[in-house]
């Protein structure tokens, strides 16, 4: 138990909870995230690691309230150094003359002074690794390294889940042994080793999850449907325009998986822009004829509401009900849309998280649809099929996935690919510009306004910050008013507006009552308005490129001109892949190469990626190694349930629930 473990009081406890860490393999899994070397030096400016003996007692100045200092002198190399060290008058009392300590700091010849960061109360003959946790207010990285330390004195053993064969052929040392030196390396060059175990076993870990649940899907789970797949046919002549090849592609392929016994698992992966909506209706149309209901799921409510209106213009003429379920709709509308929805009276619902709550029960889904779908975790998706337990589901996203990733998010998924823009499309001009000529920007802006279309401002803060020198939303609508003598009428969109609020921002936008929308990054991936021709980023250094590329997926939705303006003053090489690109594949790529996969999805990337050592972007040979042998696993131990492996018996008894 963590609280065993000598140190941990209640409030360290608290503390240690506040960290995520409730067990102690938590607290044992909690490794540090970077070390530093520390090895004596010599007396020299700047920074010093000096062993020295304690010469006068230290006395400690209080200079203000929350601020004292306690300044004291050492002999090191053969003279006498002052060393001053701020609030820890507490290391008053462990300090005396006579002991050898080391001290850890800045060294100021002029004075010569040492301002200590850091005080060791021993000698330190050679290097010494110290371990660093990334930590919380009142608990420090080395009292977590205290306690990791105290932690191994109690009796314990980890599981280790790399099946014993795996861990002889890779020729891997011990799990405990690796977790006691990834805390307290004796050499960082050994350490690269041992964290690759452990990152291995993550990754192997994971793979085997949706290597699992891809090998559950047989040939026969699938809902039966008597239909012809050509009567869709009849939904795409009812639209104002020609599918593009993919799309027709795609709708074929969703058409096969809807009526082949098998159940569908697929995602439809496009660029913003590229029609994916519309396969998703002819996948709702020809799913309503063969019998069943259909949900599609969105991340948000302006978003829903979009889709809803959308949607019901196109399957109306057809006689399908289409209603809508959000968070705000009111009880006695809810009210009725449930028991509808029980009747079997609604052919499609279209909705948010809402959707997801327990007294929403279809008469008999058959088809699941999820929007930009890597914003819901695997256990959110995992609730909304159970409302259907056999239905087939299509996942749609815009975010073009770099390989790696796609391997480890979809890897249980068939994938369908939109590549080509709808014909007639403009290309988004896209430019980089330094603040210094926002003058021009804003002449070319009002050009915009002059001749009829609508303008995207969006930067990265709500408010003014202190000490930032980041753009707002608040203040520069109110620069813009100013700027335009308040002849355009502007509305604004942030994540601190209420539900109704930003609905109504996003209305009067769409329709031209305001013609200038200031947002953060909020403008939800798949808003649509075509007359909006013009985009301008404010401190674009602070964006990644794919979420970039996602909010210029705003404008060039028509067939007219659009021009996207990169604002910033830091000549970021970066910024010039989406001058030069409007490939959203591409563009992902190179996103992920230079930041790595955190940033891909941004801050709301789910929690199901979260590994505590891996990281995708510097482990792709561990993670193919993963992929492959989780794969082989299972089929070698899947027939007998894994009875060997009591772990993976486990954790096939938890996917079974969720699935
Ligand atoms: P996304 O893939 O980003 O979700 P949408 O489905 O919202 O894209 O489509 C963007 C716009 O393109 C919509 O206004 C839609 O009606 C239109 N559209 C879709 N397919 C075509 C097509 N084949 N030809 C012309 N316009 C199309
Ligand atoms: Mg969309």
């Amino acid at each position: 138990m963590l609280k065993d473990v000598k140190g941990v009081g209640p409030k360290t406890l608290g503390l240690l909870n506040k960290l995520g860490i409730f067990t102690l393999d938590d607290l044992l899994d909690y490794y540090p995230f970077k070390y530093n070397s520390i090895a004596p030096t010599e007396l020299r400016k700047g920074n010093v690691v000096i062993c020295g003996i304690v010469e006068t007692m230290p006395v400690t100045t209080y200079i203000k309230r929350n601020l004292n200092k306690l300044t004291f002198r050492i002999e090191a190399c053969d003279q006498l150094v002052g060393v001053t060290i701020f609030n820890r008058s507490f290391m008053k009392n462990n300090l005396r003359r006579g002991m050898t300590i080391t001290v850890l700091g800045e060294y100021d010849e002029k004075r010569n002074m040492i301002t200590a960061s850091n005080i060791m109360f021993k000698e330190l003959h050679e290097e010494y690794i110290e371990p660093v946790y990334h930590v919380t207010s009142g608990i420090t990285s080395k009292l977590i390294g205290n306690l990791v330390k105290n932690a191994f004195e109690i009796q314990r053993h980890s599981k280790d889940f790399i099946p014993e064969y795996l861990v002889t052929k890779y020729d891997f040392k011990d799990k405990d042994e690796c977790i006691g030196l990834v805390h307290n390396p004796d050499d960082l060059n050994e350490l690269e080793e041992i964290q690759n175990r452990l990152k291995y076993e993550e990754l192997f870990k994971f793979m085997f999850k949706i290597n699992f649940l891809k090998s559950c899907r047989t040939d026969t789970d699938g809902l039966p449907r008597n239909i012809d797949e050509n009567v869709v046919e009849e939904f795409i002549n009812s639209l104002k325009f020609e599918l593009t090849s993919d799309q027709q592609k795609a709708i074929r392929d969703i058409a096969y998986d809807l009526l082949s016994p098998k159940r569908m698992n697929r995602l439809l992966l496009g660029d913003v822009g590229s029609g994916k909506t519309v396969v998703a209706v002819a996948s709702c149309y020809l799913n309503i004829l063969s019998g069943y209901q259909s949900a599609l799921l969105v991340p948000t409510e302006i978003l829903a509401t979009q889709h809803y209106l959308n949607i019901t213009e196109l399957l109306s003429p057809f006689g399908m009900r289409v209603e809508i379920l959000k968070g705000k709709t009111p009880k006695k509308e809810r009210d009725k849309i449930i028991e509808d929805l029980k009747n079997g009276d609604i052919d499609l619902l279209v909705g948010t998280h809402a959707v997801l709550s327990e007294d929403v029960v279809f008469k008999n889904l058959g088809l699941v649809i999820t929007d930009e779908q890597h914003r819901f975790g695997v256990s959110q998706r995992n609730t909304f099929q159970n409302k259907g337990k056999l239905s087939d589901v299509l996942y749609m996203s815009a975010t073009p996935i770099p390989r790696t990733y796609a391997l480890t998010i979809y890897g249980d998924m068939d994938i369908s690919t939109i590549k080509t823009k709808p014909a007639g499309r403009k290309e988004i001009v896209t430019t980089l510009e330094s603040p210094k000529n926002i003058k021009k920007v804003l002449e070319s802006m009002l050009e915009e306004l002059k001749s009829g279309h609508q303008v995207y401002v969006v930067c990265p803060l709500i408010e003014a910050e202190e000490d930032s020198k980041m753009m707002d939303v608040i203040t520069l609508k109110a620069s813009l008013e100013k700027a335009f003598q308040g002849k355009i009428p502007i509305g604004m969109l942030h994540g601190h507006m209420k539900p109704a609020e930003k609905e109504k921002a996003m209305d009067d936008f769409k329709n031209g009552i305001t013609r200038v929308i200031v947002s953060t990054t909020v403008i939800e991936v798949g808003v649509d308005v075509p007359n909006a021709t013009m985009m301008i980023i404010f401190n674009a250094e602070r964006f990644g490129l794919a979420s970039m590329h996602q909010l210029r997926g705003r404008i060039g939705r028509n067939s007219l001109a659009s021009k996207c303006i990169l604002l910033s003053d830091k000549s970021a090489e970066r910024l010039k892949v989406l001058v030069d690109s409007t490939d959203g594949f591409y563009i992902s790529e190179e996103d992920f190469k230079m930041r790595g996969e955190g940033d891909l999805f941004g801050t709301r990337q789910s929690g199901d990626m979260v590994f505590k050592l891996a990281n995708l972007k510097t482990d792709m040979r561990l993670l193919t190694m993963a992929n492959v042998d989780s794969d082989e696993f299972i089929k070698n131990n899947k027939d007998n349930d894994f009875k060997d492996y009591p772990e993976y018996k486990k954790l096939v008894e938890e996917l079974s629930h969720i699935d």
